[in-house]
């Protein structure tokens, strides 16, 4: 039922005080192994030895993806976040930087198993036993989470079958019979159209259960893919960072491990926590162990996604750890006539189950300034199976619907035309983020 009982279900008040420990052991650790923190104590007349309790956090400054750019190279003639000497580093990354340089992490052999042990207690809170197979799809390379869950599966008895990728021939399914895919939810939905052209039905494959990560994504998103393939679908958020989170199989929220990850949730200008229940911006701590050792560790950093908790109270599957909502990148959300939207909303609107029979799912917008002053106009562009039989109209309205339920003063603004949506249906491959490499945006902002 659990990877680590003793630290999963521990009560509340002891959580907190192996917390405060770690704090005090990392804050320790930082000031004498990490350049830049050990400089950074002395440019802002911190006391190592004062900081002892998350509350203490608070009143030390917010460092950022930027911070870490500019203490490595090419800004920097060394990487002043490396904590360790190079003989102690097993492997080095770099996170897929959307601006600019990539940030450079350097992970021991310790950072390693701290890293699998999160995907492990994950694996097991979502069902997953020895025994059982799990094709990995998330790539094998510079980022950590391929190699992590891989590394976790030793330790409870899972094969993995690293393809690296979801465009795998049907041959894996029918040789190995996998019991669990990872990948992100588009991939995923086109991996099932493929199967189903090699004739092997999604829903009688075999796999009960699909890991969804790499991007926030919404409930009807989520309940489309578990429907293609007819099982639970569980969602995991991870970042080189080092937050892995999970979702175990009360599916209402992730749990963070708040033993191995310090997360504190701020306002927008980032000076004071928010209060469970509310949005807010997620800043991360490391937390080492009294005597850990560790490649890169992280104070105060601002990880540029929003979220909310949602309890630290017992969940119904035993464990204590701290639920958080599916995290949303920041740079992800845009603003309209002083309303907010992120992604996940616009994504909520093409997923509706009216829409499915036509749509495959891929979408794409582009914000652009309109003729009048103050005008916005979204483009939002949907890829259909077939566009010659696709009930535009009952997808616009069904769109529109979703879209604006949550958004009464957005509404209204498309109402009085300030904000207009236009829509643009495609055939298969017919969208622009076909046509670029990497991991293109899905809505552009080009005002
Ligand atoms: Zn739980």
């Amino acid at each position: 039922m659990y990877f680590n009982e003793k630290i999963e279900k521990m009560e509340r008040d002891d959580l907190d005080a192996l917390v405060e420990e770690r704090i005090h052991y990392t804050i320790k650790y930082a000031s004498e192994h990490s350049p830049f923190y050990r400089k950074w104590f002395i440019d802002n007349g911190i006391k190592p030895s004062e900081v002892r309790t998350h509350e203490d956090l608070r009143e030390l400054p917010i460092i950022s993806g930027r911070t870490m750019r500019e203490n490595q190279p090419p800004d920097s003639a060394d990487f002043l976040f490396r904590s360790i000497d190079w003989d102690a580093i097993f492997t080095l990354h770099e996170t897929s930087g959307t601006s600019g340089t990539p940030k450079t992490f350097f992970l021991t052999w310790e950072d390693w198993e701290r890293y699998a042990q999160k995907y492990a207690r994950i694996f097991i809170s979502q069902g997953f036993r020895a025994g059982d197979r799990v094709v990995v799809c998330a790539s094998y390379g510079m980022n950590v989470g391929a190699n992590t869950m891989t590394l976790a599966a030793r330790d409870i008895g899972i094969t993995i079958i690293p393809e690296g990728k979801c465009t795998f021939p049907g041959r894996v399914i029918k040789f190995y019979k996998p019991t669990g895919l990872v990948g992100n939810v588009f991939k995923l939905l086109h991996l099932a159209r493929q199967l189903k052209e090699e004739k092997i039905l999604p829903h009688e494959s075999g796999v009960r259960r699909l890991v969804v990560g790499g991007e926030s994504f919404s409930d009807e998103s989520r309940a489309y893919l578990a429907e293609i393939w007819g099982c639970e679908v569980y969602n995991t958020y991870g970042s080189t960072e080092g937050t892995m989170c999970g979702e175990c199989t009360d599916m209402n929220g992730l749990h963070v491990p708040e033993d191995l990850v310090h997360l504190d949730i701020y306002d927008p200008g980032l000076s004071d926590f928010v209060n469970d229940g509310e949005c807010g911006r997620m800043v991360l701590t490391t937390l080492l162990p009294v005597g850990a050792k560790c490649g890169t560790l992280l104070l105060n950093y601002d990880t540029e996604d929003t979220t909310v908790i949602i309890t630290r109270d017992r969940c119904n599957c035993g464990r204590t750890h701290m639920k958080i909502m599916n995290p949303q990148r920041e740079s992800e959300t845009f603003w309209v006539e002083g309303v907010s939207f992120n992604r996940v909303d616009v994504e909520r609107g093409v997923f509706q189950r009216g829409n499915m029979d036509y749509l495959t799912g891929e979408y794409e917008a582009f914000l652009y300034g309109g003729d009048d002053e103050g005008e916005t106009i979204m483009r939002v562009s949907l890829e259909c199976f077939d566009k010659k039989k696709c009930d535009w109209k009952a997808v616009e309205e069904n769109f529109l619907k979703a879209f604006f339920q949550y958004k009464p003063l957005l509404a209204k603004a498309y109402e009085d035309e300030e904000f207009n949506i236009i829509f643009n249906f495609t055939g298969p491959k017919g969208l622009e983020l076909h046509r670029i490499k990497g991991r293109p945006r899905r809505i552009v902002d080009r005002r």
